[in-house]
């Protein structure tokens, strides 16, 4: 709707003052009549993030646990301009979610004049449109009222330029209604103060019409959540670019995924042995730890060159009992891999020494671009911590205890709780930012 479609007030009618922190609510506001534009500017330093494949948006605020699934009885058909279509989610994709009864055309050929009505238009369509001649929905008596209402998406600007250019949405019965009260989500330089969003103006005229249906209020919460959420995340972006600002040098060198890809790192352990001096070292014991929700991999594998001598196995704290059920490499692989894809999407591979990766990167490809803790730890808190008993003592860190066989559980353990102890630091930096007003460079999309 014009914008945010836009619904003029009743001639006459007195415009309702601005809602206090209505600005707030929206993140840094939008532009004029932007249909409703919350998408954030992408910060080009934050990593892509998983998206909900359902409401586009990412997971951290997907909408989809909160949907309602309103049964409206009048056919809601929006009529979208091509670049609402940018938008991750804009109030169409909401109503295609949250409305049974709902078509979303795009306008593809927008700015060409249309005579010749679509074939998706049923012949008693009608139009939501605050132009001169429409009629209020209140005013209508039951047999009067619109079985099909076309819906414009669009900023206040393509909005009207669709109504311009199609000429056949110019001949439909025009309706209006009144807000009963001015957009909760105020942009702010609306060309009139009554306008309201897309979604807001759908939910508005299907309350006139079919004030007896059900859910119209959860979707209208369904929008509130969105943009409580998007403001969020874009105070919680401008807490990490502000705090980089501040952050001393070597707090900078933290690794992006110990910071914000916590809930992806799988931390890896494993005992190899070296068959004759010169020769490259063979796995014997692979074992991983997932950061968020402590899930564990154990698994062995008989070197080619047979099993470490009794002494090592002792260094190692293993008995030769523990490779009764040992695999062969690729099956190895194989079960590694089941267990890392259920821990969750994009994991990330990390372990305390470099030599770990380049271990297993012949057999888990992941790991060859996965995260060195000890080169992480060193960058943050510099190159005095020998290794990484001295490195869990000098902070005093609790262990967890994973379910895995021989010395193997003390390294993995420490090289976890170093982990957790880093991504603590930066959460805890993060939480001492000020939660200021976002600031310009993080603005909603303008037009
Ligand atoms: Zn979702």
């Amino acid at each position: 709707m014009p914008g945010n479609s836009g619904f003029g007030t009743k001639t006459g009618a007195v415009p309702a003052p601005t809602v206090p922190g209505a600005h707030r609510r929206a993140g840094r506001a939008t532009s004029v009549g932007r249909g409703w534009a919350y998408t954030p500017r992408p910060v080009s330093d934050t990593p892509a993030r998983e998206v909900c494949y359902r409401c586009h948006k990412p997971q951290p605020m997907c909408l989809c646990a909160n949907m309602p699934s309103v049964d409206n009885r009048t056919r809601v058909l929006v009529l979208q301009h091509p670049r609402e279509r940018r938008h991750p989610i804009g109030t169409a994709r909401l109503a295609q979610l949250g409305l049974r009864n709902v078509r979303v055309e795009v306008a593809w050929n927008a700015g060409a004049r249309e005579e010749q009505a679509p074939a998706w238009l049923p012949a008693d369509a009608a139009l939501l449109y605050p132009a001169a001649n429409a009629r209020d929905l209140s005013e209508l008596i039951d047999a009067e009222k619109p079985k099909n209402l076309v819906v414009l998406d669009g900023t206040w600007h393509t909005a009207r330029t669709l109504y311009r250019d199609k000429l056949w949405l110019q001949r439909l019965p025009h309706y209006r209604f009144s807000p009963e009260k001015p957009s909760r989500y105020r942009l702010r330089r609306e060309p009139h103060r009554d306008y309201v969003s897309t979604i807001e103006a759908i939910v508005e005229a299907l309350r006139v019409l079919e004030p007896e249906t059900e859910g119209l209020e959860a979707l209208l919460g369904a929008f509130d959540a969105m943009i409580d959420a998007q403001a969020r995340y874009i105070g919680s972006d401008i807490g990490v670019k502000r705090l980089r600002r501040r952050r001393p040098e070597a707090e900078r060198r933290m690794p992006r995924a110990l910071v914000d890809g916590f809930e992806r790192l799988v931390v890896l352990y494993a005992e190899s042995l070296r068959p004759n001096a010169g020769q490259a070292r063979e796995l014997v014991q692979l074992t991983a730890m997932v950061l968020e929700g402590g899930a564990c991999f154990e698994g062995f594998t008989r070197p080619a060159s047979g099993l470490p001598a009794v002494p090592l196995l002792q260094h190692m704290l293993l008995a030769e009992g523990d490779f009764e059920r040992s695999s062969e490499l690729p099956a190895l692989a194989r079960d590694f891999e089941a267990f890392v894809q259920a821990s969750g999407p994009r994991p990330v591979l990390c372990a305390w020494n470099q030599s770990t990766l380049d271990l297993l990167a012949p057999l888990l490809p992941a790991a060859a671009a996965g995260l060195c803790l000890k080169s992480a730890y060193r960058a943050v808190y510099g190159a005095d911590a020998a290794g990484l008993d001295a490195v869990v003592a000098k902070l005093g860190l609790q262990l967890p205890a994973p379910t895995v066989r021989g010395r193997a559980a003390q390294r993995l353990a420490s090289a976890v709780a170093v982990a957790r102890h880093m991504h603590a630091r930066t959460r805890q930096s993060h939480a001492a930012t000020p939660a200021a007003e976002p600031a310009p460079s993080a603005s909603f999309d303008a037009v």
